[in-house]
């Protein structure tokens, strides 16, 4: 092995992590790489650097024979299989913690700004249209009922935003914690029908996919709100949509969406939604922190030290 590991950057990375991969390791960006040049590095490639939702699938790792560690930007890893990793003795790296507070910040943002429709008021006053007459009344947040799916690191510093606005918080997770006084739901559509607003923290993956139907949709009703700082996959866009559209959801506010960038236009035209582009970790002193801990892992692993945050087994 070469004083410098072979790294492949697997995904699009932000500069600052970016660059300190290139001034400790050898790397490789596959954006830049023909098919015939990445099989010609494959066998040397030690480390993948990559993002969440970024498919670093079983075959693609079968293709990396001296494969040691998989290093995730992002806490949610629902684009790896950590099952074959796994399997190899790879190590798999996330971001966990650095990032609860701004997220939880964001889902609380979503949900004010979807619940008093800050977003639609602004072109309203931005328009002119003011002129014409005051804008329709909103939604009472304080002392509203709040239903948190996937409550984890994330829906933990949600429901402690929401104990400050005095909303009764209920939870639904495959099993409860046992950290917390909130009421558990042990049934996810019993919670969707018993809440003014549903925010969903939980990961992605196939564990939870379109976890959110139609069903819940119907349940959480006509004066109920979903926020979802998840994933998109979490929720069947296509019957959000058709709740939206129809009235039987009173609005949503969404960080994630099903195949992003892509926002579909039906949701683009909605005026009961706010919509914003996957930025909930997005402030630059938590980005950064996620990108030293994404680095530092690696660097740990390459030192012999114990990694700093590997996903539970
Ligand atoms: P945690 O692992 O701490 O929490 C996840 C929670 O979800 C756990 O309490 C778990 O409880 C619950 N959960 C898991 N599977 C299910 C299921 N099938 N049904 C119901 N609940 C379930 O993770 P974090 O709080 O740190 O992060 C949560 C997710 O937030 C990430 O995986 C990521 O996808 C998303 N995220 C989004 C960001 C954004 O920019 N919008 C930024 C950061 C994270 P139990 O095991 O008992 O079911």
């Amino acid at each position: 092995t070469s004083a410098r590991p072979d790294v492949l950057i697997a995904a699009s990375l932000p500069p600052h992590l970016s660059q300190r991969l290139h001034e400790h390791f050898n790397c490789h960006d596959i954006n830049t790489l023909s098919e015939a040049q990445l099989a010609a590095i494959a066998p040397s490639i030690r480390a993948i650097s990559s993002k969440g939702e970024t498919k670093v699938t079983r075959d693609f790792i079968a293709r990396f024979p001296a494969l040691e560690v998989i290093s995730v930007f992002g806490v949610g890893y629902d684009g790896v299989d950590a099952v074959a990793a796994r399997e190899r003795g790879i190590e798999v790296t996330n971001t966990p913690d650095v990032l609860t507070d701004d997220v939880a910040d964001f889902a609380m943002t979503l949900l004010l700004s979807t619940a008093r429709q800050v977003v639609h008021a602004d072109r309203f006053a931005r328009s002119g249209e003011w002129k014409k007459g005051p804008h329709a009344l909103t939604t009472k947040v304080t002392g509203s009922r709040l239903g948190i799916v996937g409550l984890g690191r994330i829906g933990k510093a949600i429901a402690k935003r929401a104990e400050a606005f005095d909303m009764t918080i209920a939870y639904h997770n495959r099993s409860p914690q046992s950290d917390v006084s909130y009421r558990y739901v042990a049934d996810l559509k019993t919670l969707a029908s018993e809440v003014d607003f549903l925010v969903l923290s939980m990961p992605g993956g196939a564990g939870t996919r379109a976890l959110i139907n139609a069903e819940i949709l119907e349940a959480l009703g006509p004066k109920g709100f979903l926020i979802n700082v998840a994933r998109g996959s979490v929720v069947d866009e296509t019957a959000l949509i058709k709740a939206l559209q129809e009235g039987k959801i009173a609005g949503a506010g969404l960080d994630v969406f099903e195949n992003e960038p892509n926002v579909p236009e039906a949701l683009a035209k909605l005026d009961n939604v706010t919509l914003t582009p996957h930025m909930a970790s997005g402030t630059v002193i938590t980005r950064t922190a996620m990108a030293d801990l994404a680095f530092e892992n690696l660097q740990a692993h390459f030192s012999g030290k114990p990694l700093l945050t590997p996903v539970p087994r």
